[in-house]
């Protein structure tokens, strides 16, 4: 197995090319490095610096690296910036994912598997969310995934490309060794800014919304240790090798965490108070997120082994210190 990872310099792919490394398991990263870094991809696995839609360099690749399977993480992520610009979200998310399909599709590559996320259900009407929820996003973002995993089942009808779509939740922690990090920038995510809070390295965290209709009025969110999102990309892969059918899978612990819980969490690892305000909702926020978690431990083998709210904060805590 050879396997084109593309975004594989951000933070969830890096974490999977060093887990193939790991497996030895040969990969080729394709990265425009609009977010990615180059140095989180290791140096003996080759990067080639593109868009997802440059179909002359995706070409190439096919042609020089000949990989069997792609994992595709390259895409924009960010919910509020997909509210407030949706031509950009459509045109990476689905318009260059769409050029990348037909050129995979040429080039013979038959097994995919594609990050999506929880943002396809909207404001779930059930919690824990299972698999066959309603799909009704709210916001750009989770509007593009939706419509590549419709895209994909066209694809497999007529090509016969076999993908495992992974909706993930919260993606959250580092790498045991703190070499790879989660690292945006602008950094919007909530664990970050509130490490980032504790340590000095930026002012009060911003609350968006203590008045929300759960148990302390802050958001809850399923948050999944970015280790055990890339142990379930390989099982993933591993089964659609083996001829297992397309599968569609929520990532996620089935477990709720509150804005407030996560914060006293980075209070209890770091032994710093995390400086706070309250602020307003975020636009396109729902307020509880909880996956349904029993169809992937079902079809992989999967269950999570690093995601304890408490562990993720210090591996997250840990890379970040590593950094300057
Ligand atoms: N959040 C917050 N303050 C921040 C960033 C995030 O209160 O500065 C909240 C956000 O409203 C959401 C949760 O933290 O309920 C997780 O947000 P994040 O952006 O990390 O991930 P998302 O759920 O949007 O994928």
């Amino acid at each position: 197995m050879r396997v084109l990872v593309t975004g594989g310099a951000g933070y969830i792919g890096s974490h999977f090319v060093r887990l193939l490394a790991d497996e030895q398991i040969e990969s080729v990263v394709l990265d425009n490095l609009s977010a990615g870094h180059r140095d989180a991809v290791p140096p003996n696995v080759p990067l080639v610096c593109a868009d997802v839609g440059d179909r002359g360099a995706v070409r190439a690749l096919l042609g020089e690296y000949q990989p069997t399977a792609v994992v595709h993480f390259a895409g924009l992520i960010q919910v509020g910036e997909s509210v407030r610009a949706p031509d950009l979200y459509y045109g990476v998310n689905l318009v260059q994912t769409l050029a990348m399909l037909e050129e995979l599709t040429r080039g013979g590559v038959q097994l995919m598997v594609m990050s999506s996320t929880a943002a396809v259900y909207g404001v779930p009407q059930t919690v824990p969310i299972p698999e066959d929820h309603p799909r009704n996003p709210i916001n750009a973002y989770g509007a593009t995934k939706l419509a590549v995993e419709r895209a994909l089942q066209d694809w497999e009808r007529a090509y016969g490309l076999r993908h495992a779509a992974l909706r993930y939740f919260n993606a959250a922690g580092a790498h045991p060794s703190g070499t790879l990090a989660e690292r945006h920038d602008p950094e919007t995510h909530l664990i970050p800014l509130a490490i980032d809070a504790a340590i000095g390295r930026r002012g009060a965290l911003t609350i968006f919304g203590e008045d929300w209709p759960t148990e302390d009025g802050t958001c809850v969110r399923d948050y999944i240790h970015v280790q055990d999102l890339a142990t379930a990309h390989l099982q993933a892969l591993r089964r659609l090798e083996q001829g297992a059918p397309s599968m569609t899978l929520n990532l996620g612990t089935g477990r709720g965490i509150s804005v407030r819980e996560i914060v006293d969490s980075v209070q209890r690892v770091s032994g710093r108070q995390v400086p706070v305000q309250q602020g307003t909702r975020r636009q396109g926020d729902p307020p509880r997120l909880v996956a349904c978690a029993s169809l992937a431990a079902e079809a992989l083998g999967w269950k999570p082994q690093r995601s304890e709210v408490d562990q993720m904060i210090e591996d997250a805590l840990r890379s970040r210190l590593a950094r300057e």
